[in-house]
């Protein structure tokens, strides 16, 4: 006998477990699942700076998304690494581009988290709340039933629901099940991952330089007992990764301090490396009737961009406003046609931002004499431009125009747009 809800959420990730405390105010029967167990506290991989390895740049619209749903708070001050500027060049030229939260009045443009730490804080806020977490479950068959869908799990366990929403991340497996079309591709690179120890204060600033094999970016995190920490997001040809995982500890320091211009003067340190093949997956539809896709199920982009987790939580934001809207005014929340409105307020902005960070890995790829021209004195001309900066931090804050209530600030949580 199938257990019964009115909604799955499959995937505990911090965009799964994010939909479902968003909903868990609702009247309706919830319950969250994953692979992994969930009645443990989560931990950090052990590394000798103490930071896990997978980090994520969070903006201020997650920041609120987060905050709104009783978890930001969750998260003691000492592991939200804050960084107000971001510094922007291109490593084979001279254009150099900064970007201040100040222009905007704020005194931050993110924070970066390890990732475990954001879902762990999002998993306390579900524990005072009827949500059922189902954890070490892993969904092996999804069959059609005529009240929804019946969830098979490899325990031989089954749920049930009208409403299942897939959030059980890249290589989602409900997605396969279902049947969604997808448009993916190689990057053609990888990503090198560690988290170093520098020699100077990294001066609350997000760096990023472009290099011929690809962006580096040197993402700031809290000192530590007086030494300065940066967690590395390093993009390389796949014959270049492996050359780089091969070296001895002091040797890749010395590449990626040179790689880096010393900026910030010697590395002192580095964690275990982790290397991770890069894909662009966007599914064609992100809905279907009794079944929605959100997060890295729906499109995973490149790192880069640092947006994958803040694409997901507005993803969040939307499905459960909509969701909301629905059941106030007694609609089926599984139709297709409600299901719709979630999509037609996604899918442009998620594949928008796509675009732009394709075509600026192509821009900073491009060898021709004209395109780096065109790049250096492009960013040697929008460094001074105010306006046009202000437009792009405000950007990278996730603070466009039309944003969902939910990643509105707390104090302006009412002003909504209509669902
Ligand atoms: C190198 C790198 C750097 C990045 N940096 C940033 C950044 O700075 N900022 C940013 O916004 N994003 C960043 N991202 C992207 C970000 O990490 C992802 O977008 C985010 O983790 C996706 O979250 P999710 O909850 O959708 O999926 P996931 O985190 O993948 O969670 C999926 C969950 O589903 C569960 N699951 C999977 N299959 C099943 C199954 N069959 N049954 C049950 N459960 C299942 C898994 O156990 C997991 O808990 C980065 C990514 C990479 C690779």
């Amino acid at each position: 006998m199938a257990q019964q809800f009115d909604l799955i959420v499959v995937g505990a990730g911090m965009v799964g477990a994010t939909l479902a405390r968003a909903l868990a105010d609702t009247s309706l029967r919830i319950a969250v699942l994953d692979a992994l167990p969930l009645d443990q506290p989560l931990t950090a991989r052990a590394t000798d700076s103490g930071y896990d390895p997978r980090v994520s740049a969070l903006s201020a619209a997650s920041e609120n998304i987060l905050a709104n749903l009783d978890a930001w708070s969750r998260i003691a001050p000492a592991y939200r690494s804050p960084y107000r500027y971001m510094c922007v060049w291109d490593g084979e030229g001279t254009g150099e581009i900064r970007f201040d939260a100040g222009v905007l009045g704020e005194n931050r443009l993110g924070h970066i988290v390890e990732n475990w730490r954001v879902q762990q804080a999002v998993l306390d806020s579900l524990a005072a709340t009827e949500v059922s977490l189902l954890g070490g479950q892993r969904v092996t068959e999804l069959i059609r039933e005529p009240a929804g869908w019946r969830l098979q799990l490899a325990s031989g366990e089954a749920v049930q629901a009208p409403l299942v929403v897939a959030a059980d991340g890249a290589r989602s497996r409900l997605r396969e099940l279902a049947g969604f079309a997808m448009r993916e591709w190689d990057y053609l690179h990888h990503a090198l991952v560690t988290t170093v120890q520098v020699e100077k204060p990294h001066a609350e600033t997000a760096w990023q330089t472009f290099l011929p094999s690809g962006p580096l970016a040197f993402l700031p995190l809290n000192d530590r007992e007086g030494g300065h920490y940066c967690s590395i997001v390093w993009s390389l040809l796949p014959e270049q990764a492996q050359r780089i995982m091969a070296l001895d500890d002091a040797q890749f320091m010395l590449e990626l301090q040179t790689a880096f211009e010393g900026r910030l003067g010697r590395i002192l340190a580095a964690d275990q490396r982790h290397c991770i093949p890069l894909r662009q997956r966007h599914a064609q539809r992100y809905v279907m009737p009794g079944l929605a896709l959100i997060g890295d199920a729906a499109h995973s982009i490149h790192p880069l961009a640092g947006q994958g987790v803040n694409l997901g939580l507005l993803d969040v934001a939307e499905l459960s406003a909509v969701l909301q809207a629905a059941l106030q005014r007694g609609e089926d929340i599984a139709s297709l046609p409600v299901l719709q409105r979630y999509e037609r307020r996604r899918m442009g902005a998620n594949l928008s931002m796509m675009a732009a960070m394709e075509g600026f890995e192509r821009l900073f790829h491009a060898d021709a004499l004209p395109l780096r021209w065109l790049r250096n004195s492009g960013m040697q001309w929008l460094n001074g431009q105010g306006m046009v900066k202000a437009g792009i931090v405000r950007r990278a804050m996730g603070l466009g125009n039309r944003l969902p209530a939910l990643a509105h600030a707390p104090e302006l949580v009412g002003e909504s747009p209509d669902y």
